[in-house]
């Protein structure tokens, strides 16, 4: 199938760490590119270079990564419309808001930010705008030969959008549908600034256009930005080209009240960021959902869920299924509240859904964070498989798998101690002969080899499985004990009963 028109972007301004509002935001771009052949762009926004911080790019290329959701087109890959760093494409912006104050609609200000200060802390709700413009010293206030002069002198000055009084600007959000804005609610934006650099308003309209941009999926929280950007686009005269706007609800906190925040990720143990991320000034590292044991399968999945749904019962979704079901039309208005015991039934829901195989690297990574070096082999596969359903989290691997590769060296002891007699002592030493003789180390051979000695020493089963197992894994925990033991061979089924008898008899 060939290339659609359909070209969306992701436009972060590499600020920080991840939050998971912003990687659901690249989910719902990248569904709606793919669900219509489009493509998909990843443009970085650094115009505003006093929030610049170091690393964060990158980390926004490894998230990416990490879920899998590659651009088509953006830094470091390249496309036709490249460069997708604004930095790099500061010399286009000029030309543009030089048109505009051509055209009237836009001004230059000069003044500074120690003025602009002042009137701020004086005039309440102050508001660069239609109202005081004309006391402010600015190329609609001052003379055409004062401009020129300042102009000439290279005083530093901004360009602002002229915002028109009384006006109503009005659009149609995908989402939300008719939205309108009283242009006299909204200040003359800066668009150019005093170094040469658009702002954020001026380069996001320029570059959609320019990068020919058909839908733009962005948070809530831009829904103010819009009408000055509405205005740019007709403006500009480009406005038959403007993409189709989607603003996606928020993420709220648990309760509901408010924006999920980093610091609710602290307060409530939970990650926001979906990888670790560390403030290199002040050191601070906001943990995320990879380093908790998210699989991005998973992580994607509940970010789907967040805001939309299918119309159908299903909540788990591959990424085929996600792209074949998705439309922007059923994603909600209203903020939704994260849960996090629910995005952890996700990954446990996940876990399940894939294979040993599937999960081998992860787990691998898990064991090898604690000091367990395991080899990719079947052996690792056959644990994976015998213990997947009890972990709910990847890093669950490491209690529930580390048994399979070291002998217990503690034993709950609680657990057995009370009832430990000499009667047990031999029904085990024998257990130790039966089992050196079994010619078949299956599972279901182990256990009717078992019931039968059990039955001819006149145990009940309850009395001996039990430290069978703690014998075995170490606690009361793990899948069928005769799995383990048929897993584990029999002569590290033996060599632990032997360890475990000396231990218990030292009680
Ligand atoms: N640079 C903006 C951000 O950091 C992008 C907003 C938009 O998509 O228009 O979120």
């Amino acid at each position: 199938m060939s290339q659609s028109n359909v070209r969306v972007r992701f436009a972060p301004s590499p600020t920080g760490g991840l939050h998971l509002g912003g990687v659901r935001t690249v989910l719902f771009n990248y569904l709606f590119a793919k669900k219509h052949n489009g493509t998909f762009v990843l443009r970085i926004e650094d115009t505003d270079q006093s929030r610049y911080v170091e690393g964060a790019e990158q980390y926004i290329l490894d998230c990416l990564q990490w879920c899998g959701l590659n651009p088509d087109e953006g830094p470091g890959i390249g496309g036709q419309y490249a460069p997708y760093r604004q930095s790099e494409r500061k010399a286009l912006y000029r030309e543009y808001a030089e048109r505009l104050v051509a055209q009237g609609h836009a001004y230059y200000a000069f003044d500074t930010p120690e003025e602009l200060d002042k009137n701020r802390k004086e005039i309440p709700n102050f508001q660069y705008g239609h109202v005081y413009r004309s006391q402010l010293r600015n190329s609609l206030s001052l003379s055409e030969h004062d401009v020129d002069l300042m102009l000439d002198n290279g005083t530093p000055h901004v360009i602002r959008i002229k915002m028109p009084a009384d006006e109503t600007v009005r659009f149609t959000d995908m989402i939300r549908g008719d939205v309108s804005f009283d242009t006299n609610q909204v200040d003359d934006k800066v668009l150019l600034k005093a170094d040469g650099m658009p702002t954020y308003h001026l380069a996001v309209v320029v570059d959609d256009y320019l990068m020919k941009i058909s839908h733009a999926f962005r948070g809530e929280e831009w829904l103010p930005s819009a009408p000055v950007h509405l205005l740019l686009w007709k403006y500009l005269g480009w406005e038959q080209h403007m993409p189709q706007w989607a603003h996606l609800p928020l993420i709220l906190k648990p309760d509901g009240h408010g924006k999920l925040s980093k610091r609710d990720g602290a307060k409530f143990g939970f990650p926001v960021y979906a990888m670790d991320w560390l403030d290199d000034k002040t050191g601070e590292l906001t943990p995320g959902f990879r380093e908790m044991g998210f699989l991005p399968e998973a992580f994607l999945n509940l970010l789907a869920m967040l805001g939309w749904n299918s119309g159908t019962d299903q909540e788990i979704f591959t990424m085929g299924e996600l792209i074949n079901a998705f439309s922007i039309e059923r994603v909600n208005k209203a903020g939704a509240k994260f849960d996090f015991e629910k995005a952890k039934w996700f990954n446990a829901e996940w876990i399940k859904k894939m294979s040993g195989e599937q999960l081998a690297e992860s787990v691998i990574g898990v064991l090898d964070r604690h000091a367990i070096t395991v080899t990719n082999d079947d052996y690792l596969v056959k644990v994976i498989e015998a213990v997947k359903d009890r972990c709910t989290l990847l890093n669950d691997f490491y209690t529930q798998t580390l048994y399979f590769f070291e002998a217990p060296v503690q034993y709950d002891l609680v657990a057995v101690k009370p009832k430990w007699t000499d009667e047990k002592t031999l029904f085990f030493s024998e257990l130790i002969t039966r089992f050196d003789e079994a010619e078949v180390w299956e599972p279901m051979q182990l256990e009717i080899l078992f019931k039968y000695l059990t039955d001819e020493k006149g145990f009940k089963i309850g009395d001996v499985m039990l430290p069978f197992r703690i014998m075995l894994v170490g606690g009361k925990f793990g899948p069928h004990v005769f799995d383990i033991a048929a897993l584990l061979g029999k002569q590290e089924t033996v060599a632990r009963i032997e360890k475990a008898l000396v231990a218990f008899n030292a009680l």
